[in-house]
């Protein structure tokens, strides 16, 4: 859904003035439209005037397919919703793309564009903090024939007829290009990624950059899979640092965001200077369509109209975030801490950064619960006696 805005820059801004308008989601349906209206195009009308004497002006309403829920960064996969591979992932090749300051298992792997640049630069900043260049890329995109292969590999290993280890092809995070498996090439083998010494500033950092721990200790509850210390999601800053800030598994944190909707929507101080308003649209079930209405203040043709992407959830409609100038006089951002409450996240992520230091003890035990250290030992186990990198069967397919 990427290249939509500038469309819709190009081509609502000759419609504006008529109120409500609908467009397409879809970028090639978007750019046909924008084809058949080029002359229209021209007798633009910059900003329309307020005709109502009301400050209220009202949204925009940018039509998506249904099925495009399953489409964006922010899709949430698991094991009760699977990946559409009808939304192509934009992958590109890591080995040809990657920066010099980490390695990559292989020259085919592949990532979503987005999360490799932020891998880039993580790891960039990582290693002029710290020296260390020992990171790898261990475990990225997987194709569903990928995963198959694994899970009836473990399904032959282990003589289940259901896998407990891997998940089932369809049902893997790895589909979506979004997430990473990092390893360490130590004098030891290959160990996955582990939240302790100068590592834990990745741990501290991935979410300024993008990306957050998918599967811990503590939510292990609600993902139903064992603490992955080397399984990060990418979902951009925005929603990485809430969910950081916040402590919430990803299952809730999408659960949470339905809470708002367009005309209460969440707000958000990401920085000093960044200001986000976030909600979500359900699907139109008595529709193939689903209308999304976005503010007024998106469209037009100048330099501080504000910017917004649209996301599907993969579960029931769209999450949209729209970068705003300032937040509300009454902004109040106590929500950050309705998952914290949970003294066990408490202890894991508190939501004042500024109190990390080495000393901390948030996360010493964080990967330490006695059932994913012995899945860790076994993957180390086993890239150790075969003398090359992990493929991740260890740990699998979530
Ligand atoms: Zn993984």
């Amino acid at each position: 859904m990427k290249n939509r805005k500038v469309f819709l820059a190009f081509t609502l801004s000759l419609m504006l003035s008529a109120g409500t308008v609908l467009t397409s989601c879809q970028k090639e349906a978007a750019e046909q439209t924008a084809d058949t209206e080029h002359d229209a195009a021209v007798t633009t009308e910059a900003v329309p005037e307020e005709e109502d004497a009301d400050d209220y002006i009202p949204p925009v309403y940018v039509e998506c397919a249904n099925e495009e829920i399953h489409d964006g960064k922010l899709i949430l996969v698991n094991r009760e919703y699977g990946y559409d591979d009808s939304f192509n992932a934009n992958l590109v090749n890591i080995y040809a793309n990657k920066s010099d300051n980490y390695t990559v298992d292989g020259s085919t792997m592949e990532l979503d564009r987005d999360m490799l640049n932020a891998i880039n630069t993580m790891l960039d900043d990582f290693a002029a903090k710290t020296g260390i260049t020992n990171v790898i890329a261990n475990s990225g995109y997987r194709s569903f024939e990928e995963q198959k292969q694994m899970y009836d590999d473990d399904l032959e290993a282990t003589g289940l007829t259901e896998s407990e280890l891997v998940a089932p092809p369809g049902h893997s995070e790895h589909h979506t290009g979004l997430a990473m498996d990092f390893a360490v090439a130590s004098g030891d083998g290959y160990p996955a990624l582990k939240n302790e010494g100068e590592y834990k500033w990745i741990y501290d950092n991935a979410h300024n950059y993008g990306m957050f721990l998918r599967y811990t200790s503590q939510n292990r509850h609600i993902t139903g899979y064992m603490a992955e210390s080397w399984h990060f999601r990418y979902v951009g800053p925005v929603h990485a640092s809430l969910i950081w800030k916040m402590g919430v598994a990803y299952e809730e944190y999408i659960g949470f965001l339905k809470d708002f909707e367009f005309d209460n929507a969440l707000e958000y101080r990401h920085s000093d200077t960044e200001f986000y308003r976030i909600y979500y649209v359900p699907a139109d079930l008595d529709s193939d369509k689903t209308e999304i209405p976005i503010p007024y203040e998106a469209f037009g043709t100048g330099a501080d109209k504000w910017e917004y992407d649209i996301s599907g959830n993969n579960a029931d409609g769209f999450i949209v975030t729209v970068k705003i100038p300032e937040l509300s006089p009454d902004y109040d951002d106590s929500y950050l801490y309705l998952f914290n409450s949970n003294p066990e996240l408490a202890d894991y992520q508190s939501p004042d950064e500024e109190e990390y230091d080495d000393s901390s003890e948030y996360a010493d035990d964080t990967f330490d619960s006695t059932d994913s250290s012995a899945e860790t030992e076994e993957t180390e186990a086993e890239s150790s006696s075969e003398g090359n990198i992990p493929d991740s069967e260890g740990e699998a397919g979530w």
